[in-house]
């Protein structure tokens, strides 16, 4: 982990956030790098989910909703974690996290006063200073602001806990709008916003992070079904992005692990260097969010099927995964270290090309006019196809190094050769294998890399 966060930070992925004036806990920006790889993501992701299937419609809904769209969901009164108090050090913990991680059981459905118990009963102190622990409370994890200019009097106002519910809300809009038919699915990228207790472990869990949802929309009576060809296309999507099979685990929730909406769950793990944790839920959640928002607004959010004349409440699939754990994800899945022959180490981000923030890079190996100005020439032309950068800087061999950290995929060389035979050489990240290829079959040799 140590290493994927100063590479990160070295190479401008991700920087700790407000850094010059001392940081802001668990907050981070994204560099030139990160920004371009986290847009490679969001676009793959609308290619693959959306684009590609006719059922698929994107969205966009507003970060600020209406109060009651929170009370609605559940989320004024459920969306809370145990949170406990050292009165020595006033240092603050998730009870059950600390709990789990001090007597190793499993406290899932407990309540404040069990847990509180627990704590007496075993004698458990805060880890920190071995101080005394408060009873403990629940805390609502929604970030909660006031709107208008006069914070004192102006109206409670949340920062959205995820972004689903701007979905569901205009459910109507959407199907009077777009005239689409139940089965359809729903896609939203977007910040949500998380008061967390214990953040931590870098960009896994943060306060303000970005989600990928999908709400799909299907019969009651298909609900088993469409679960099950959802979940075929989260998965396809995984192998799409490269990440390998090995690194993934599905565990099925039992009720009491499960969110109060949701009548089935599988969350999906990713094994991060900290150990097998959750990537993304997947739940099917009943017709509990269409049924909430009709009654505390009062508008019917149903579906009228006019071929088979019926009136009903859709259930819903949600595939949710936060984008900065999925990039976190992809950062471990493709890190390697490498022994080179007598060089030493050679640091390797194997990044599929789909979302690498360069897939090429061209070089000209001797900084003469003549090969700078045709690997120029080059970059520019395979530029308006691909993600491309260009560098003449240091040796080639440091070049190489400095792309493979990145997870370039190809490097393109032009050498002092190329001027007479109208070839380049072209190294391939993972193999390091080269090839010698006509200019003028470049383009043709490239559609094969990157399809
Ligand atoms: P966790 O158990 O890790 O707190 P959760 O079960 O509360 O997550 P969901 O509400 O199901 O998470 O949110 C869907 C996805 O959003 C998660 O699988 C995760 O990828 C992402 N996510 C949730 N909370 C955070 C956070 N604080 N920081 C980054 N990503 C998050």
């Amino acid at each position: 982990m140590e290493y994927i966060v100063s590479l990160a930070k070295r190479r401008g992925f991700v920087f700790p956030a407000s850094s010059i004036y001392g940081g802001i806990a668990n907050t981070w920006d994204y560099g030139p790098l990160g920004a371009l790889m986290k847009n490679n993501i969001k676009n793959e992701w609308i290619k693959f989910f959306v684009t590609s299937f006719d059922d698929m419609v994107l969205f966009d809904s507003a970060i600020f909703q209406n109060a009651k769209v929170w009370e609605a969901s559940g989320h004024v009164d459920k969306f809370n974690d145990p949170l406990v108090d050292c009165i020595k050090c006033h240092k603050r913990y998730r009870a059950d996290t600390l709990l789990e991680d001090t007597l190793k059981i499993s406290v899932e459905g407990l309540s404040c006063e069990d847990m509180t118990r627990l704590i007496k009963d075993n004698n458990v102190k805060c880890p920190s200073c071995k101080g005394t622990l408060t009873s403990v409370r629940t805390f609502n994890l929604m970030f909660k602001t006031k709107m208008g200019p006069m914070a004192d009097d102006g109206e409670d106002i949340y920062l959205r806990p995820e972004t689903c519910q701007g979905i569901f809300i205009n459910f109507s809009n959407i199907l009077k709008s777009y005239r689409v038919k139940v089965p359809f699915g729903v896609a939203q990228i977007g910040k949500a916003f998380r008061n967390e207790i214990t953040p931590g472990n870098f960009i896994f869990r943060t306060l303000e992070f970005e989600q990928l949802e999908i709400e799909y929309f299907t019969h009651p009576n298909d609900v088993d079904k469409t679960f099950t060809e959802i979940m075929d296309r989260v998965k396809r999507w995984y192998q799409y992005i490269g990440i390998k099979d090995e690194n993934l685990k599905f565990v099925e929730l039992s009720e009491e692990e499960r969110a109060h909406y949701s009548k089935k769950t599988i969350d999906i793990y990713f094994k991060f260097p900290f150990g097998f944790k959750e990537l993304q839920s997947f739940a099917n959640r009943g017709d509990y969010d269409l049924s909430r928002h009709s009654k505390f607004s009062g508008e019917k959010l149903e579906y009228y099927d006019e071929v088979s004349k019926e009136k009903y409440t859709p259930y819903v699939i949600e595939p949710s995964v936060g984008l900065d754990r999925l990039f976190l994800a992809l950062l471990v899945n493709g890190y390697r270290e490498e022994k080179v022959g007598d060089n030493g180490i050679r640091v390797v981000l194997s990044l599929s090309s789909k979302i690498a923030p360069f897939q090429i890079a061209v070089f000209p190996l001797e900084v003469d006019n003549k090969s700078i100005n045709l690997a120029k020439k080059i970059y520019e032309d395979l530029k308006l196809v691909y993600r491309c950068t260009y560098d003449e800087g240091s040796s080639i061999g440091k070049r190489y190094r400095r792309q493979d950290e990145i997870g370039t995929c190809k490097c393109i060389t032009v050498d002092p050769n190329s001027l007479d035979d109208d070839s380049v050489t072209i190294r391939d990240r993972d193999t390091m294998k080269q090839d010698r290829v006509k200019i003028s079959d470049l383009k043709e040799y490239l559609i094969k890399c990157f399809t």
